[in-house]
């Protein structure tokens, strides 16, 4: 369909109006034909669209009039710290994503401290260089081991006197790797520093697993010097886009960001948004209530296999891992970028979509829960075909 360029004068039939939808959604590509490998959104399911449509018309950015949707929001707020080792007297938001998570407690601790330096990985998502260039912060970035996770000691000598927060990483976009945040999280103590943690990703992957047995690092509320974390439900938490979660361990801390709102029904707000979806939030509610803790856990463990058996697969052919899966993320090396560029292109040409990663250069993949475990077999045969190895 070609986009509109005018505003017509005249309206048109409901009909015409689903016809140009259903040409645009055509043009889209969609999750059920299982060729999306490399996104960590979900498909959602019946009920997730269900308990969207149900709260559509409700904004949270006026919650005096939203009085039930206020309460489910401090649902998934509680249901989410409760899982990461919070508990009820600590703060939170759900917010549009990651991004938004991220860029607030940036914003936040900037507030806080006065102070403008950003310590992180060089694996850290592109929403922190969002927040400082938004916020005009300075990051400093560190570099990570063979494994792409956070040397603790380079974390150690960039703190200074004007660091305002340590950013550490549970799931890695790229790798889906955990920074070493015991011991960052003991530096950030003694250095009295705050440290955030993404876990956009993870936080809704590592619990889970770490309850059916993988031994993985720990990185949440548990461990004192953790001030905040990021963790996105729109991802494995299965709930419908827009649903992020800015978690807090001193609620008091969102007051540093609080702005008055004369108009609306509550005298001020801490968030970044005004008009806030909230259908994000029911759905968020119904998939929590439906899978429960043992609910979860299943569903990552499926999704688990199926990276084990992709990196299994993709071994056994002779391709190089950046590191064996300790999350659903699949990382293939791919040894120059332009190389990773043509085998992301030819792959495309197949109607594979994965994306390329940076540190090092490859592809990589994420399996989901929407990605048919029938995918591996015929995906592994066309990377070998646009991408054979000597
Ligand atoms: N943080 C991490 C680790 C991510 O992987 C992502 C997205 O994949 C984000 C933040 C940003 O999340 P969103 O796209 O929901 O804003």
């Amino acid at each position: 369909m070609k986009p509109r360029e005018k505003f017509d004068r005249e309206g048109v039939s409901e009909d015409e109006v689903r016809q140009e939808l259903q040409a645009a959604s055509s043009e889209d590509l969609h999750f059920r034909d299982g060729r999306i490998l490399y996104s960590m959104c979900n498909e959602p399911s019946r009920l997730a669209i269900e308990s969207h449509m149900m709260f559509i018309e409700a904004n949270l950015g006026d919650p005096g009039l939203y009085p039930g949707t206020a309460k489910l929001e401090r649902s998934v707020v509680n249901m989410l710290l409760d899982l990461l080792h919070g508990d009820a007297g600590m703060g939170g938001a759900v917010v549009s994503g990651g991004s938004e998570a991220n860029i607030t407690a940036l914003w936040i601790y900037r507030t806080l401290t006065k102070k403008h330096r950003v310590v992180l990985p060089v694996t850290a998502h592109y929403s922190f260089e969002i927040a400082a260039r938004m916020l005009g912060m300075q990051l400093e970035y560190v570099r990570v081991d063979e494994q792409f996770a956070m040397i603790p000691e380079d974390v150690e000598a960039a703190i200074d006197s004007k660091t305002a927060v340590v950013v550490a990483i549970a799931g890695t976009t790229e790798h889906g790797q955990i920074d070493p945040i015991e011991r960052i999280q003991r530096i950030c103590e003694e250095a009295n520093v705050y440290l955030h943690i993404d876990a956009a990703f993870g936080g809704m992957v590592f619990p889970f697993l770490a309850r059916a047995g993988y031994d993985l690092r720990h990185f949440d509320f548990n461990l004192t010097g953790v001030s905040s974390i990021t963790v996105d439900p729109h991802k494995m938490g299965l709930a419908t886009a827009p649903t992020g979660a800015l978690l807090m361990r001193d609620q008091a801390h969102f007051d540093a960001i609080r702005q008055d709102t004369f108009y609306l029904s509550t005298p001020s707000l801490n968030s970044m948004l005004g008009t806030r979806s909230s259908a994000g939030v029911a759905s968020a509610y119904a998939m929590m209530r439906r899978y429960g803790v043992e609910g979860y856990v299943r569903l990552n463990q499926e999704c688990m296999k199926k990276a084990e058996q992709l990196g299994k697969q993709l071994v056994s052919m002779g391709y190089r891992l950046a590191i064996k899966p300790i999350s659903p993320v699949v990382c293939v090396r791919i040894d120059a970028e332009a190389r990773a560029l043509d085998v992301q292109k030819k792959l495309r040409e197949k109607r594979w979509r994965v994306s390329r990663t940076k540190h090092p250069e490859g592809i990589r993949v994420v399996m989901m829960p929407q990605v048919p475990e029938g995918t591996i077999p015929q995906f592994t045969a066309d990377l070998h075909a646009v991408f054979p190895l000597s």
